[in-house]
């Protein structure tokens, strides 16, 4: 059924507007239509494994916009995925791709990475982590690490303030656990404020997605059915994910990793029912939210689309439409403000000068609007955002969730 969709091409280009990376480098070969035609040319033999067929494959940002856009209805990102597997297989990854790998795979290995990651933070002198980058962000403005890893912080079970609204899951993805805790605490105390018990399994682990991205299939296994047993018996009306990457995975991946007579396909299936992203569970329970009445004057803000919120979840206009409602906030769009931003889960690591144009020209529209926050709901895309800023530039980067919990009446 995919070949045949594969095969049913009409090379209308649709793919080539809407894909980030062609619009920087402007070759056909790094194309979504290109790269499907190589993939099948490669599988009909007719091209052979090569470094650089495995270069052209991986430089995508696996942002899904080509198939969102595609008249003939192809599913490129399975497709991407499998020969993203076959293209590791044959020619190996990179020392520190491997090494990300190793670490996520397992979560006593992400918790320990991330524990030597932290210590190396306060060690490393301000001068080496000026002049030293990750990919195309400086050592100096990647984010400080939790100090205590976000499920540890908190108990499993938190109860509601006032009125009992219900009950949901809160599966934090790793970048809350440990990059990001002032997002967790938002999401809880958004949740609570709205009356809604939270439960945060504490079995849960990576969702898995960069393994998946870089074809380690049978290493992400292990995680993706300890986050299925983690989720499946727990009674709640949804598994709310504040990165919109993890929702992709919960949402669209797992049920497709899984053979039909598979025990684990139901519960995957279930769970991919209920995963909503924590924007559009707000917006669907907006009337619960009690703003502060004391807050006087308005916060300008702006805000950066990722592209798992817009091709997933297709949350991005609820975000402008949450900021536009909100009394504290003076909501001002970018005209790019749905163009991908480089970030691409490992993209910015592994492209770092191509990923540096899409995230220099999005942070000259946020200037020129002139707000003091920008607001993303993917962690990689903040990573990459408020990496690439300087003081200078006056712009504190944040999940939405931050500006709407701070806005809220104590209870
Ligand atoms: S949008 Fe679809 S049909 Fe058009 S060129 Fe791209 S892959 Fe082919
Ligand atoms: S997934 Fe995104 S980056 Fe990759 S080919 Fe498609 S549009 Fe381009």
């Amino acid at each position: 059924m995919k070949e045949k969709k594969l095969q049913n091409c009409g090379k209308c280009g649709l793919c080539l507007n809407a894909c980030p990376v062609y619009k920087i480098l402007k070759e056909e070969q790094v194309s979504p239509r290109a790269k499907l035609h190589l993939i099948k040319a490669h599988d009909q033999n007719t091209i052979a494994s090569s470094a650089f067929l495995k270069e052209i494959i991986s430089k995508c940002l696996m942002c899904g916009s080509c198939s969102a856009v595609c008249p003939s209805g192809i599913d490129h990102y399975s497709k991407f995925m499998e020969m993203r597997r076959k293209m590791g297989e044959a020619h190996g990854e990179a020392p520190a791709i491997k090494s990300l790998i190793y670490l996520l795979a397992r979560e006593y290995r992400t918790g320990f990475g991330a524990g030597l990651a932290r210590t190396g933070q306060k060690l490393v002198p301000a001068g080496l982590a000026k002049k030293f980058k990750l990919g195309n962000i400086p050592i100096k403005n990647f984010p400080e690490l939790n100090p205590v890893p976000f499920r540890k912080a908190h108990d499993e079970v938190i109860f509601p303030k006032g009125k009992p609204a219900g009950r949901v899951i809160y599966f934090t993805g790793c970048a809350t656990n440990y990059l990001y805790e002032d997002t967790g605490d938002a999401v809880i105390g958004i949740l609570t404020h709205m009356g809604y018990e939270v439960v945060i399994p504490k079995t849960q682990t990576c969702c898995s997605i960069p393994l998946l991205f870089h074809g380690a299939k049978d290493r992400a296994m292990e995680n993706i059915t300890a986050n299925i047993k983690a989720l499946r018996d727990i009674e709640a009306e949804a598994v709310l994910v504040d990165c919109s990457t993890c929702g992709e995975a919960l949402k669209n991946e797992y049920p497709r990793l899984f053979e039909p007579h598979d025990e684990h396909l139901v519960a995957a299936q279930d769970i991919a029912l209920r995963v909503t992203d924590i924007i559009s569970f707000i917006n669907l329970h907006f009337d619960l939210l009690q703003f502060d009445p004391d807050i006087t004057g308005k916060i300008p803000v702006t805000y950066h689309a990722p592209c798992h919120t817009r091709n997933t979840f297709s949350s991005h206009l609820t975000v402008e439409k949450i900021l536009q409602a909100m009394p504290s906030v003076d909501y001002r769009q970018t005209p790019d403000s749905d163009q991908c931003c480089g970030g691409g889960g490992t993209f910015f690591y592994e492209y770092p000068e191509v990923s540096k144009k899409m995230v220099d020209k999005k942070i000259e529209s946020a200037k020129a609007v002139e707000v003091s926050h920008w607001l993303t709901d993917c962690p990689v895309c903040r990573m990459n955002l408020a990496g690439n800023t300087e003081k200078k530039d006056g712009l504190t980067v944040l999940h939405p969730v931050t500006l709407i919990h701070a806005a809220l009446k104590q209870i």
